[in-house]
This record gives structure tokens, C-alpha cells and sequence, in this order.
């Protein structure tokens, strides 16, 4: 295990032995299991552990298998859903896409009264959301998909085309939503077009660190804390947040709202992103998955640490919406 705090380090001492304590405490679990129906996914090792804390000013400090590139898989759908309403409006998506929890597992095929996806954090509302990306063309989706994704992680991102392809070449429930969408009148463009590009930017390689600084990205209303550049707007980023918080856990999200408290999305390759808002995104990686989908080790570390520091949004010492200075006496 490696503990790589950057140059703060001493600032941070104290949250470092909060993260090296958690990892030390959950790198031997090996409860859960690997997903399998995207082939190349069953390929991970159970053993990767990795977590990340970036905070509003571009601190990192990860621990464990923080660099190991994995594909970002669902964690892409609130980023999508933002250049969706950043592009069209709140109110055109809001037409397209509800903002209600679904109750049902993410691959599912059901609609809210029969009329559009639940939300955007499951694949019907996600492959709205890809639709809703501008551009004609899958290639000019993806590539719109990549630099937002690359400028929330600060760096540039690549695709896997290994995973592409195995989720390309047994996709077919997405491609029956895709379907069942152009058929509801949600999708008014080329389906195949819409999968390919809806397959491509879940397979583009992410880290844990990456996936901590796109959260702080988010926590810092949507502006990269590395770069300077914004990447969503203000009103998307509350949005995006809202959704998250209440639909962003799979079949979990409402026991994650009150476990945990915290804006965030998972993904069935074991990536995490949480949200602590207006302070620092954290992102956790490790593939062995509970029932739902989620993480067995990235639900537990941050379940503990929301815990271990007043991190739920609701906490009543509210020391959530002020960590940075309760915790670094800064
Ligand atoms: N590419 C995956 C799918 O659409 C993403 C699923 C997920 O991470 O929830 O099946």
C-alpha cells in the first residue's frame, strides 16, 4: 500500500490517518463480487483498492491503488446529464428525462408513467442524456463526451477500446432501450449512433484520483480546482448534485442518502465519486460489487468516513459544510 500525500501533507495529518486507517481496515474484504456481463470487466482484480480525496483548492492525498485506470462506466452519467442541461436548458431535459428515483436496477426497461426515463443515472435516461450530447455524428458525441469528462479530471482521458468492444458486442438490453426509446419518441436520432457513442464514454479509463478531482470539480460548482477552467454551470452543477443525491446509488441510493449523506454515483466496473459539497470530491476504486452494483469497499470507506468526520449533508453539528476548517484548522 502507498500513501502519496502531496506537498500539504502536514496540513492534512490528520485526514491522512482517517484515510490510511479506512484503507488498512478495508483492503482485505473481499466480500462482493466482480461483474460479469460486460466480459472484459470479469477481467479486474479483486485486490484493487484505491481511494482519493481532492478538496476545492486542488489538494489530493490517495492511498492504495489510486492510479490504477479502470473504465468510468456509470460515473460518466451525471457528467453527460450535465453537458446535457448545460446545452438544451433545464426545462427541454426535464421534458426528456425525469428526476425521480426508479426502484429498479440500473439496466432496467421501465418508464415513469410510460413516458420518459426515471432519471439520468440509469442507462434509459443516460442514453437519453448521450443523445443530448451536440453534435451529428457518434464520433462528435464522444469527442464532446471526452473533453468534458478530461477537463472535470484535469487531465487528458482516453477510451478503452478493449471494453468498448465487449460491451459493444454484448449490449443488447441498452440497445433494446435505445429501441424502446426511439420508439416513445425520446430519441429522434440514428439509435445505433446514439449506443455507440453511449458505449464509448462508459469505457473511457479513469482513476480513483480522477474520479476524486471530477468530484471536486463538482463541489467546486463546476470548476475544475487543478485548472481553473470551468467545466458545467453553476445552475447544471446543483442539478447534477440533486440528482445524484437521491438516484445516484443504484437500488441503494436512499439507504446512501441516509447512511451517508453525500451527492454520488457509482459504477459497475467499482468506481465511486462522492460529493462533499462546496469542499472536496472523493473517489474510490475496487471492483469486487454488492447485489446492487455498488462497491463493497468504496460504500463502506465512505459510509465510515462521512461517519468518522460529520459528513451527511443533514449531520447535525453540521461539521459537513465546514470539513476543511474543522478539520485543518484552516
Ligand atoms: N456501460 C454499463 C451499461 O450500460 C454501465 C452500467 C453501470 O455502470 O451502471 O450497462
Amino acid at each position: 500500500m502507498s500513501a502519496e500525500p502531496n506537498s500539504s501533507a502536514n496540513r492534512y495529518e490528520g485526514v491522512i490517518q482517517s484515510l490510511h486507517q479506512l484503507h488498512e481496515k478495508y483492503k482485505d474484504c473481499r466480500e462482493g463480487a466482480l461483474a460479469t456481463y460486460i466480459p472484459e470487466l470479469s477481467h479486474a482484480d479483486p485486490n484493487w483498492f484505491g481511494i482519493a480525496l481532492a478538496d476545492v483548492n486542488g489538494h489530493v492525498l490517495e492511498f492504495g491503488d489510486s492510479q490504477i485506470e479502470f473504465t468510468i462506466q456509470s460515473v460518466s452519467k451525471p457528467f453527460i446529464y450535465g453537458v446535457a442541461l448545460d446545452a438544451l436548458g433545464r426545462d427541454e431535459v426535464l421534458r426528456l428525462i425525469g428526476v425521480e428515483p426508479s426502484g429498479d436496477a440500473f439496466n432496467s426497461i421501465e418508464m415513469q408513467k410510460g413516458e420518459r426515463p426515471y432519471n439520468a443515472m440509469i442507462n434509459p435516461g443516460a442514453i437519453v442524456a448521450t443523445s443530448l450530447i451536440p453534435g451529428k455524428t457518434a464520433s462528435e458525441k464522444v469527442e464532446h463526451a471526452l473533453h468534458t469528462l478530461s477537463e472535470a479530471a484535469g487531465r487528458q482521458l482516453r477510451i478503452d477500446e478493449n471494453t468498448y468492444r465487449s460491451e459493444s458486442e454484448t449490449g443488447h438490453r441498452n440497445r433494446a432501450i435505445g429501441y424502446f426509446l426511439r420508439n416513445l419518441n425520446l430519441l429522434d436520432q440514428n439509435v445505433d449512433e446514439v449506443l455507440e457513442a453511449y458505449f464509448r464514454q462508459c469505457s473511457v479509463l479513469v482513476t480513483a484520483r480522477d474520479l476524486a478531482m471530477m468530484g471536486a470539480t463538482l463541489a467546486n460548482m463546476g470548476t475544475n480546482p487543478l485548472t481553473g477552467r470551468p467545466v458545467l454551470g453553476l445552475e447544471t452543477v446543483r442539478d447534477v448534485l440533486s440528482v445524484m443525491f437521491t438516484c445516484g446509488m443504484y437500488d441503494f441510493a436512499g439507504e446512501w442518502a441516509f447512511r451517508v449523506g453525500m451527492p454520488a454515483k457509482s459504477g459497475v466496473s467499482g468506481g465511486l465519486t462522492a460529493v462533499v459539497n462546496r469542499q472536496f470530491g472523493i473517489g474510490t476504486f475496487s471492483p469486487l460489487l454488492d447485489p446492487m452494483g455498488n462497491s463493497v469497499r468504496g460504500v463502506r470507506f465512505c459510509r465510515d468516513l462521512a461517519e468518522a468526520h460529520g459528513l451527511h449533508a443533514f449531520n447535525f453539528t453540521n461539521v459537513g459544510s465546514r470539513f476543511i476548517e474543522a478539520t485543518l484548522g484552516l
